[in-house]
């Protein structure tokens, strides 16, 4: 059950977060580069988008492709701005945004020519995200996702510790390509997302936002505790970035079924 400490942390970290560009590290040709490693994709794909936040990649795909797109967050706020900027771009012919679980979507199986998701599926767990994105594609349709990573050994404490609160089961670029292959994928390609995709629409508007904030909510402690906690992570970044990454990863559904 989540006490009211904990329900104070969740709600003022949305009211940072919604309010960002993104929600996580990424780029526009960061997402066109993974798209170019999906060779052979029908001219007009069927697209699907897990936990696409406020839709930063949405809005991206649908600028590279000329498919269809689905995007789900299971927070409906994220989807409320979202349908906001579908209907303001006058894009709601190829774009849909709705609120969803990615563990359970209620799409058919085999609705998809490649399934999305930047910097989401571990929260559900990537082997059971894997198994789920399968199950929703056409054989040897793709699947391109980001995840975090580790990319040197032993780090610090701070780090270790921040991990193990937000993606206790982390792993190297190794342990991903093996669940990939485990869940019969064939891994396609992978890169590590450049440092300075962390700050632009990401890092630096948090930390412009952490400030807005605080004055905001000047007064009151509980909330500025809070707000300092939030800001631990990108401090955290700037300092030790060398021990992790965001790598994306494609990977083609194999045939068989
Ligand atoms: N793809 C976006 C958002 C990444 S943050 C970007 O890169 O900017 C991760 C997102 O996953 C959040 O918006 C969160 O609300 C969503 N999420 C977490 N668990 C989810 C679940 N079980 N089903 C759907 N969305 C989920």
């Amino acid at each position: 059950m989540m006490n009211e400490q904990n329900l104070r942390f969740w709600n003022i970290s949305f009211e940072v977060y919604e309010a960002l560009p993104r929600q996580g590290p990424g780029s526009r040709d960061c997402a066109a580069r993974a798209l170019r490693l999906c060779r052979g994709l029908p001219s007009s794909p069927a697209i699907l988008d897990l936990g696409c936040g406020v839709g930063a990649q949405t809005l991206h795909l649908a600028e590279l492709t000329s498919g269809h797109i689905t995007a789900i967050d299971n927070h409906a706020p994220n989807i409320h701005r979202l349908n906001e900027k579908i209907i303001e771009k006058g894009m709601s012919q190829r774009l849909r945004a709705q609120v969803g679980d990615m563990a359970d979507p209620k799409f058919p199986p085999e609705s998809f020519d490649l399934v999305w998701s930047e910097g989401a599926l571990y929260n559900i767990g990537i082997g059971n995200a894997l198994r789920v994105c399968r199950r929703l594609l056409h054989p040897g349709g793709y699947i391109a996702f980001t995840d975090a990573v580790w990319r040197k050994e032993n780090p610090p404490l701070k780090v270790r510790e921040s991990f193990l609160q937000d993606y206790p089961t982390m792993g190297w670029i190794n342990d991903v390509v093996a669940k990939i292959q485990e869940h019969e994928f064939e891994l396609v390609g992978h890169f590590t997302l450049p440092d300075d995709v962390w700050w632009e629409d990401f890092y630096t508007p948090m930390e412009a936002r952490i400030t807005e904030l605080h004055d905001q909510y000047s007064g009151d402690e509980e909330a500025l505790k809070i707000l300092d906690q939030i800001a631990e992570e990108p401090k955290m970044h700037r300092r030790y970035s060398d021990y992790y990454a965001y790598e994306f990863f494609t990977a083609r559904r194999l045939e068989i079924s």
